[in-house]
């Protein structure tokens, strides 16, 4: 095949990812300072309703479904003068509200539900997943930033949601994304993961760190493997990208070449770190592993790092 600098917007691995699938048209350029007052007043607004890292899912239709009206945002509590316009999908505005977390007092076909579980269990489609992606972040990002850092005075919405002004100084403070480099590391037919102190029982993955002020994210994906693992990388190419509202970051994968294999691991990191062979990955993904050892599930960057390396020729 010829060498290929573009590929296909439906062929970027980026597009396999949970929380990618985003179809909401932006429209960045006309936000105004009452573009969420005057979507929220729109009759077939659709709203979808974040507590501190829950989704509220209506169930009542049968299925699931994370969108409501103004009226029923309304009846639950939602703060409509904290709402953000995220755009249009099917020119049908888009917004999202904070609302109390807890489930006391929730109708019994209302649900609030953690974002893991909602991706996990797929319980929204990914245009649902995606919508959760941008709201979540942002509605988290108001919530920590609702006083100047240059002055201390109050902050405002303004934009839709995409800005806060200050009451004092008059600056602007703008929505935050923080990138994260995850890495697989290979070195000829194995490749290099470790088992974070958090992590589930069984569960080895590929490494992964806060890329830092002034670096680049190959820099990044190099400083982590060799703090982490001990690790000099060589080459390092991009692979995807995933948005992960934990609270608002951007996971951006790529592959390490290993140019040594001895292992020196980061003891308050790591609880393992270690070198698996192609054929036992395969088995960690097909789940038939004899020791039970797997990787994280297949919505997690993680997993389609590791199953295009273990796959590939
Ligand atoms: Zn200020």
């Amino acid at each position: 095949m010829p060498f290929s600098l573009f590929d296909a917007p439906q062929r970027e691995a980026s597009h396999f990812l949970g929380f990618s699938g985003n179809i909401i048209d932006r429209q960045s350029e006309k936000r105004s300072d009452d573009s969420a007052v005057k979507a929220l007043a729109e009759p077939g607004a659709r709203l979808i309703l974040v507590a501190q890292g829950r989704l509220l899912l209506d169930f009542s239709g049968g299925s699931a479904t994370p969108y409501f009206s103004r009226a029923a945002a309304e009846a639950l509590g939602a703060g409509t003068g904290e709402a953000i316009l995220l755009g249009r999908a099917d020119d049908i505005a888009m917004l999202a509200l904070p609302v109390a977390a807890e489930q006391e007092g929730l109708p019994e076909h209302i649900k609030s539900i953690d974002f893991r579980s909602i991706l996990a269990q797929r319980l929204t489609d990914e245009a649902g997943l995606g919508a959760l992606a941008q709201g979540a972040a942002l509605l988290a990002w108001h919530a920590s930033h609702r006083f100047c850092g240059r002055c201390g005075a109050a902050t405002e919405m303004r934009a839709g949601g995409y800005k806060r002004h200050c009451t004092g100084c008059g600056t602007e403070h703008f929505p935050r994304t923080d990138p994260v480099a995850i890495m697989l590391t290979v070195s000829g037919d194995k490749c290099l993961m470790g088992r974070g102190r958090h992590f589930a029982p069984g569960v080895y993955s590929a490494l992964a760190g806060f890329i830092e002020p002034g670096e680049t994210i190959e820099a990044a994906v190099r400083r982590e493997t060799l703090e982490e693992a001990g690790i000099r990388l060589g080459r390092v190419v991009y692979h995807s990208s995933q948005p992960w509202p934990f609270p608002y970051s951007l996971m951006i994968g790529c592959y390490g070449e290993a140019l040594n294999d001895d292992i020196s691991r980061d003891t308050d990191e790591l609880e393992d770190c270690r070198w698996f062979p192609r054929a036992e990955v395969l088995q960690m993904l097909a789940g038939t592993h004899p020791g039970e050892l797997r990787v994280p599930p297949g919505h997690a960057i993680a997993h389609q790092l590791i199953r295009t390396w273990a796959e590939s020729d």
